[in-house]
């Protein structure tokens, strides 16, 4: 069969800000694109970058909000002062200036009718789990929802503001640094019910998402109905490298 041929869109940036200490927020015209609508929140776009030698790098960075009434989506970046291109288009990108991307592809949806959910993830996963916790609210689910979020400051988790005062949700922030080493032992934490059909939604650091892994398939008595673990990034290593090392992972 033919590959299809992947279309890059091209379009400019309307505003750029640090919306908190750690995430900049780059906010994107669509009026161009109509395949772009509201099923893309929490999806997540092949922003298309150069690196050092001048070649195009492909870098997933997920759909935090579109704004079909404005044409507009936002794209919430780590601001991990790395050297990598992402990081560097995010730090340096200034209003009028262009965007390159392909996609966005599909976002990950927690199956809702479960009785309980639990989020588990870093900053690079924020946009998307924000995205999933509102979903949860738009249909007005009361189930309970552990979330358990890791951030360089305290101040990061204000990007969750708007959604602590449900009541359902319990939030655990755990305050660190970007390679989100504690996910786990919040997690163990948890008080897990056996009883109740349950969703796991986990990503983030890939060392940091294989503990998770690993602890899971050593404890099989806690299982999920509905389970995601994703490796988004990889300490150390150029999403390049990573997207090689995580086809060996477990899922
Ligand atoms: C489905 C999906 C959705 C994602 N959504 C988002 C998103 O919404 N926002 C977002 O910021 N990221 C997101 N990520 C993660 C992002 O793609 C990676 O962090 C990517 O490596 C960043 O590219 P870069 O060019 O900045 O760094 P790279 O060139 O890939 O790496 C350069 C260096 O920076 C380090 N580095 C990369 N990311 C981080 C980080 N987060 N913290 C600390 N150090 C880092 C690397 O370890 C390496 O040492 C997502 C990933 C996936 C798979």
């Amino acid at each position: 069969m033919e590959k299809k041929k992947r279309v890059i869109n091209r379009s400019t940036i309307l505003e750029t800000s640090l919306i908190t200490p750690n995430l900049r927020r780059i906010l994107v015209d669509i009026s161009k694109f109509e395949h772009i609508d509201l099923k893309d929140r929490g999806g997540y776009i092949k922003l298309s970058v150069l690196n050092e030698e001048g070649e195009e790098v492909l870098r997933s960075i997920s759909v935090s909000t579109v704004d079909t009434e404005k044409k507009t989506m936002s794209l919430d970046f780590v601001h991990h002062g790395g050297l990598g291109p992402g990081a560097k288009f995010a730090r340096e990108a200034k209003v009028g200036g262009e965007i390159s991307f392909y996609g966005p592809g599909p976002r990950r949806d927690v199956e809702q009718s479960l009785e309980e959910f639990i989020f588990i993830g870093d900053m690079t996963a924020f946009p998307a789990i924000k995205v999933q916790l509102e979903l949860m609210i738009e249909n007005d689910i009361k189930s309970p929802v552990e979330v358990i979020l890791e951030a360089k400051s305290s101040e990061d988790f204000e990007y969750f503001e708007h959604l602590t005062h449900r009541e359902n949700f319990n939030f655990k922030f755990i305050e660190g640094n970007f390679t989100a080493l504690e996910l786990l032992n919040g997690f163990k934490e948890m008080a897990l019910s056996s009883e109740k059909s349950k969703s796991l939604w986990c990503a983030g650091e890939r060392l940091a998402i294989n503990e998770v892994r690993t602890y899971l398939k050593d404890h099989p008595q806690i299982s999920f109905i509905d389970k995601y673990t994703s490796s988004y990034w990889q300490c150390g290593l150029t999403q390049n490298e990573h997207s090689q090392l995580k086809k060996t992972d477990i899922s």
